[in-house]
């Protein structure tokens, strides 16, 4: 029995990845615990993308929690760990985190496959202007670059392929990263341990006295982090981070409402590269699910990006009336109109 639950899980695992999954969802319904795949954004029952035969799915969740080294006797607390998967050729890593709600307890596994299809620069999409922009901010003398867009964007994606391309021509990367996300053999990761005071802000604090050529902090998301990111970039450090935005636009305010001096910004911010992620509808089914797509509708989803400039980070931040009274609505439409003219475009 137990064997034939591991291998089952296993084949949960390998679907996942086949369909290109992110997410495997287990939760606790009314009428049971129902798993699920996230597949290019969207939640489908495991049963529609896959040909399963019945499913022991609480032995499945017992069997995750164990490769995930969790306590099976623990079910009244959040707890979260990590595994790696290998069969095969097939290699990733998951990392699981459950929650006790009312019907019992929920997990949610995430799925980081070992070969990413964005490794490099060329691969992410960036169009020549864009990757040009990108060597001209590596070329300077330093300052900040970051990568923005909504959570499930990709926007960490685009950060490991900028890192990785700097890694191969020899620079040192340090990151400090929240939790380590995926493991490269050159980079050196610190991952944040706020119960021992290990924080972003302190740890970014120590990684500017370890000399490296380019820094990473995975995301600014207070005060002091936000400081120290913007003093690195202005004393010659490459530093790159991303910001949780839903426009471009909304970096800059983000990190003037985290109380970043105006001047000090507009020096140290060089580049911001927000982006999206867009579905390709299948061709075959025009959405409605066919075999061609697994019955998912969409056969994969494309980045679509957004830049701004040193030259345009500046002129937003020179603008003689403050961020405030300028106005979210009128920022907004001001995107949005780019945005028509984008879809117009293409
Ligand atoms: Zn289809």
């Amino acid at each position: 029995m137990d064997g034939e639950i591991s291998e089952q899980v296993d084949q949960i695992i390998m679907a996942a990845l086949t369909l290109g999954a992110s997410d495997l969802h287990l939760d606790p319904f009314a009428e049971g615990l129902g798993i699920r795949l996230r597949i290019h954004g969207r939640l489908l029952p495991l049963d529609q993308v896959t040909a399963f035969p019945f499913f022991a799915e609480q032995s499945a969740l017992a069997r995750l929690k164990v490769l995930a080294k969790l306590s099976l006797a623990e079910r009244r607390r959040p707890q979260d760990g990590q595994f790696h998967f290998l069969y095969g050729s097939a290699e990733c890593d998951l990392r699981m985190a459950t929650m006790p709600t009312i019907r019992g307890e929920r997990a949610v596994v995430r799925i980081l496959p070992k070969e990413n299809p964005w490794q490099s620069i060329a691969s992410l999409g960036l169009s020549k202007v864009m990757e040009e922009e990108v060597k001209q901010f590596f070329a300077g003398a330093g300052g900040m670059l970051i990568t923005a867009g909504k959570v499930g964007s990709g926007k960490s994606t685009t950060l490991y392929a900028l890192m990785r391309e700097r890694n191969l021509l020899g620079e040192s990367v340090l990151t400090i990263e929240d939790p380590v996300e995926r493991k490269l053999d050159t980079f050196s990761q610190v991952e944040v341990d706020e119960k021992i005071g290990l924080t972003f802000a302190e740890g970014l604090r120590s990684a500017l006295r370890q000399d490296p050529d380019l820094l990473m902090v995975g995301e600014i998301r207070d005060e002091l982090t936000a400081q120290i990111a913007v003093r690195a970039g202005l004393t010659g450090h490459h530093l790159l981070s991303t910001v949780h935005a839903d426009t471009p636009f909304q970096v800059i305010t983000r990190l003037l409402e985290f109380g970043v001096e105006r001047s000090y910004l507009a020096e140290s911010l060089k580049l911001i590269i927000w982006q999206r992620l867009v579905p390709l509808v299948c061709v075959d089914c025009h959405g409605k699910g066919c075999t061609t797509c697994h019955h998912v509708g969409i056969i994969g989803r494309q980045a679509e990006f957004r830049m701004l400039g040193a030259s345009e980070i500046q002129q937003f931040l020179h603008i003689k009336t403050p961020v405030s009274e300028y106005g979210v609505k009128g920022l907004n439409m001001f995107v949005a109109e780019k945005d028509e003219i984008t879809s117009e475009a293409t």
